[in-house]
């Protein structure tokens, strides 16, 4: 059986060219990159090779990208990087209420310090609004966190607007970029971001890597002590290998983003044609137009979401129902309940995440399998009409 993997906002696979790029770095060149001697000024030159080309891809100074574990890492960093150091000028924080959980833990464990978060409501389309952003800010506002685009429906948030608030009003700005960087152009400059985090695996890198871009000068305390690596901001052995993939990866997303995000919404658009033509009762949640090509968000009334994986996992379809890092929880989607759907819309819902090897042949596979699905599962639910 053909497996196809349609969850690339989960994780994506690893590019074999990334692969090829990494694998010198596990055997010939292990050296430690804080060493003086030729092992170690290999490692450090490769290291800044690889800060170099993540730069290129976001528009930034080398000296403004710093290596983590990953997205997690990178918005813990941010967050409260930039709140425990600028707790003198305030402790107010303004977010949304539909942030990964890597945003969104981060604010709760803050309020338990004494800190206040603000969590802004989104439209019916998942977007947060510039002038809500604008009415929340306080004289004790110290940091604006707002997704690039969301991870479960794919909306793109307006973040050029919010940018130029932050800027006018003098406020720290921090996107996690994790399900935007090497999908869609992303300027640091033009969005008017101080801090902006990222994930390897999502566009083909290794898992374990991640990238925080903090713009010069602003002012952020480093959450782990020790040894003082990546500029004193985030100590630790530098992940030598997994650091060369993502360079590698970064360069890779930069030549082909163009034409793969026309490819994407070909194939998108197409699926999303045969799916909701199939089947009646179903919508697509997120914004029509301003989404990630990659995306797809169904509601299907009348079953179950869980059951529906289930299905497609049997035919060889790799999809999810709600977010893929919280999809053993049986909550409704904090996203999907933010966008206003009622619980048992949010307990329908598939997410389709498109990726570099999907192809055409695919997705007419995948629209009359879901069809089909959705077709058996609602003659068997109790849920409603058959
Ligand atoms: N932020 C968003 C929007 C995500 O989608 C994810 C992972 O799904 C993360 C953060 C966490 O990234 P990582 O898996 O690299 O820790």
């Amino acid at each position: 059986m053909k497996r196809i993997y349609l969850d690339h906002s989960a994780t994506t696979p690893l590019a074999p060219e990334v692969m090829e790029a990494m694998f010198p770095y596990f055997s010939e060149f292990y050296g430690n990159a804080s060493s003086l001697h030729s092992f170690g000024r290999e490692a450090r030159e490769a290291i800044e090779d690889a800060r170099g080309k993540v730069a290129d891809l976001i528009n930034a100074q080398p000296s403004e990208i710093y290596f983590t574990s990953g997205g997690t890492e990178s918005d813990n960093l941010a967050i409260k990087g930039i709140a425990l150091k600028n707790k003198n000028k305030g402790k107010h924080i303004i977010t949304s209420c539909f942030e990964h959980p890597a945003v969104l833990e981060v604010c709760r464990y803050l309020a338990k310090q004494g800190y206040e978060i603000t969590y802004l409501p989104v439209t019916r389309d998942g977007l947060v609004q510039p002038d809500a952003v604008r009415d929340a800010i306080k004289k004790e506002t110290i940091l604006i966190s707002i997704m690039h685009a969301n991870n479960e429906i794919g909306t793109i948030e307006p973040l050029q607007e919010i940018g130029e608030i932050a800027e006018e009003k003098d406020i720290y700005f921090h996107s996690d970029g994790v399900q935007s960087v090497g999908k869609i152009p992303v300027d640091v400059n033009s969005l008017g971001l101080d801090a902006l985090s990222m994930s390897g695996h999502k566009f083909y890198g290794p898992k374990g890597t991640g990238v925080l871009f903090v713009r010069k000068g602003v002012k952020i305390e480093s959450i782990q002590q020790g040894g003082g690596h990546e500029g004193g901001i985030r100590s630790g052995t530098e992940n030598v290998p997994g650091i060369v993939g993502l360079g590698r990866a970064a360069e890779l997303a930069k030549e082909t983003m163009a034409d793969e995000s026309a490819r994407l919404t070909l194939l998108r658009d197409h699926l999303k044609e045969l799916v909701l033509g199939r089947i009646d009762e179903s919508w697509l949640n997120g914004h029509p137009i301003k989404r990630l090509a990659s995306n797809l968000n169904f509601s299907f009334r009348f079953i179950e979401g869980e059951s529906l994986i289930l299905y497609l996992d049997a035919l060889g379809i790799a999809a999810s129902t709600g977010s893929a890092c919280s999809s053993k929880k049986l909550t409704a989607s904090h996203v999907l309940t933010a966008i206003g759907l009622k619980p048992e819309e949010c307990h329908g819902s598939l997410r389709i995440t498109l990726g570099r090897y999907n192809t055409k042949e695919d997705i007419e596979f995948v629209g009359q399998a879901i069809g089909e699905s959705v077709i058996r599962l609602r003659k068997m639910s109790a849920l409603g009409p058959r």
